[in-house]
């Protein structure tokens, strides 16, 4: 087989291991997987305590920390359009089959989506077979990038709801983790519609 990353070819795994690892993990050899390294359990919502958007996100989990090769490995994914590689994250998508909110993945701008070609936020999910509801509009398109945090939570508010989200739990998936912002602006404006929890799952937290 050859690595989906690395391109590497490898051996198939022996059949004993294959019952241990599932599918998706042998799209890459063993030598890249070995790099990927899990997210530690943190809340990073504290940085967001006594801003307005304190308490609108109900939780926020990461799958895998930010390190020199997942920066490689993601960069490809998203910026070198490389949709083949959402496959290699299915086994890390495929718990949200069983959860019971409502999943909404965090949208491209449609000029995003347009330059883009594809949602890498969609993608991961369809990899694994995981239903979701687009039930935000992105309204803004510039960067947050270099804002002091100040300027960042005075800025407009970057979504709408577009769908009706009364009483529902809700549980947004988006790729990245850096300052909050995306999120915690996502869940506020889904509280105000009447959302009534707002969990986070984000791939990778930086
Ligand atoms: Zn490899």
């Amino acid at each position: 087989m050859k690595c989906l990353i690395c391109s590497s070819s490898f051996l198939e795994i022996a059949s004993w291991r294959k019952l241990l690892f599932i599918k998706s993990s042998q799209l890459v050899c063993e030598k890249c997987l070995n790099k990927f390294e899990k997210a530690e359990e943190k809340d990073c919502r504290n940085e967001w305590i006594g801003t307005h958007y304190e308490g609108a996100l109900d939780s926020v989990n990461s799958i895998y920390n930010y390190n020199d090769w997942m920066k490689h490995v993601y960069q490809q994914y998203k910026f070198q359009l490389d949709v083949e590689l959402a496959n290699i994250f299915t086994s890390d998508f495929l718990p949200l089959l069983k959860v019971k909110a409502k999943i909404v993945p965090i949208p491209l701008h449609p000029d995003m989506l347009l330059a883009r070609t594809f949602s890498q936020v969609d993608e991961l999910l369809n990899a694994a077979n995981v239903p979701f509801h687009h039930v935000l509009s992105k309204t803004l398109n510039h960067s947050q990038v270099g804002k002091s945090k100040k300027e960042r939570i005075s800025t407009e508010l970057i979504f709408t709801v577009t769908k009706d989200v009364q009483n529902q739990n809700i549980l947004l998936v988006d790729d990245l983790y850096t300052t909050g912002t995306t999120l915690h602006h996502a869940a506020y404006v889904l509280k105000k519609a009447g959302a009534n929890t707002v969990d986070a799952l984000t791939l990778i937290r930086a």
